[in-house]
């Protein structure tokens, strides 16, 4: 058993060795070292789910996304008046045309 409350858990992807692991939650901490090979494992929102190792296709699409600055945060359309939460998309196409449509809910992760 942890003390640490599992909220404040979220998870780190390394996309050198494709490595996920849980740490605490740190405003500001976007990257730390990865455990398993040292390179550098960027800080992914609470709802990403890692790709299976050996899924080239989704890491890449994954990949892609977070080099425009989405880790899965939310990221939402409007339908006349309304705000409603937009899915991720499914494949590297779609992760195409979401980064050009979204581009002003990205997150810049080299400002600290
Ligand atoms: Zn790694």
């Amino acid at each position: 058993m942890s003390n640490q409350p599992l909220s404040n858990l979220v998870p780190y992807t390394c996309f050198g060795c494709r490595s996920t692991y849980k740490r605490p939650f740190e405003k500001g901490v976007f990257y730390r070292k990865c455990p398993t090979c040292g390179g550098a494992a960027l800080c992914m929102d609470i709802r990403f789910r890692p790709p299976k190792k050996l899924d080239d296709k989704q890491w890449k699409k994954v990949k892609y996304l977070v080099d425009h600055g989405f880790n899965f945060q939310k990221v939402y359309h409007k339908e006349g008046p309304i705000w409603h939460r937009e899915r991720y998309p499914q494949n590297l196409e779609q992760a195409k045309e979401f980064v050009i449509k979204f581009k002003d809910q990205a997150y810049d992760f080299n400002i600290i």
